[in-house]
């Protein structure tokens, strides 16, 4: 089973991706999270991408394709993609390679949140570096402040939250990532999945859509 959550940034799809990979034990993975420990990591890959997140703009399709293609030969796992693809040329990039492994993307999830929503939400993200895990000072804070319940990390507010770079994420995600919508739809396996709900419910349904119209 290869699932591709689709959604603005900020409208939930890193927490519904932990939380589904697990209940269907798929290997969760978010280029996002793999650019951000190359850079912190201070490796080549980290070199190459960090003046693109730090503005705000899309790694070039080539080097993100080279990327997924890397991790994907070693994996017998389901998959689940979270912020990849972004862009139509990454979507056919994914579909040439599961076509000729006799694969597919066997589901697109799109999570459906007002822009205002997600500004809104970006501001008040703060994320766990060690374990992945996401907050929002707002709707669900940590229990102690600055400190992530599950592992005790310092929180952080991903460079990329600050204000003047939100604005450049979501002009580019209207631009590149949003004829995804289309594209999937087209293919015939699109789901809109309404976000702004509590994270448990959204995860009911995607675990519902999952469970019907899937083969596992
Ligand atoms: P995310 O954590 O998914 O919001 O990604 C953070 C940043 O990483 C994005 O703003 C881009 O700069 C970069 N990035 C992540 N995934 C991709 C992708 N599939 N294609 C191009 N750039 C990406």
């Amino acid at each position: 089973m290869n699932i591709v959550l689709l959604g603005f940034p900020g409208s939930g799809k890193g927490t519904q991706a932990k939380a589904v990979s697990e209940k269907f034990s798929l290997l969760h993975l978010s280029t996002g999270d793999i650019f951000r420990e190359a850079i912190a990591s201070d490796t080549p890959l980290g070199l190459e991408v960090s003046d693109y997140l730090a503005a705000g703009r899309l790694v070039p399709d080539k080097l993100v394709l080279k990327i997924i293609k890397a991790r994907l030969a070693a994996e017998t796992k389901g998959l689940l993609f979270d912020g990849f693809p972004r862009t139509v040329e990454q979507a056919q990039g994914l579909d040439d390679y599961f076509t000729a492994r006799n694969q597919a993307v066997d589901a697109a999830l799109f999570l459906d949140v007002e822009e205002a929503e997600v500004v809104q939400r970006l501001g008040s993200r703060r994320t766990c570096p060690k374990c992945r895990k996401i907050y929002n000072l707002l709707s669900s804070p940590p229990l102690n402040m600055g400190l992530c319940d599950g592992c005790g990390g310092t929180l952080v507010l991903r460079d990329d939250d600050k204000p003047e770079v939100i604005y450049k994420r979501l002009s580019v995600y209207k631009d590149q990532t949003e004829p995804l919508v289309a594209y999937y739809r087209g293919l015939g396996n699109f789901h809109r999945v309404k976000g702004g709900r509590a994270p448990e419910e959204i995860t009911a349904e995607i675990s519902t859509i999952l469970g019907n119209s899937v083969k596992t």
